[in-house]
């Protein structure tokens, strides 16, 4: 029987914060995207999201 060492967190590879500015502060990790808010709101249009109603 192999044992299997679990590891406490594994993370999605190098998390080096948004893509855009490189801030780990105020992350938008949803659909996939690794932006700050700010990026998040200046790269949503580009993106194809609409903006906060
Ligand atoms: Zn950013």
């Amino acid at each position: 029987m192999s044992q299997i060492k679990l590891q406490p967190k594994k993370k999605f590879g190098k998390i080096d914060g948004c893509l855009r500015c490189g801030r780990k502060r105020g992350m938008v990790r949803r659909y996939g995207i690794r932006l700050c808010r700010q990026c998040f709101r200046e790269h949503a249009p580009e993106i194809g999201f609409r903006k906060y109603s």
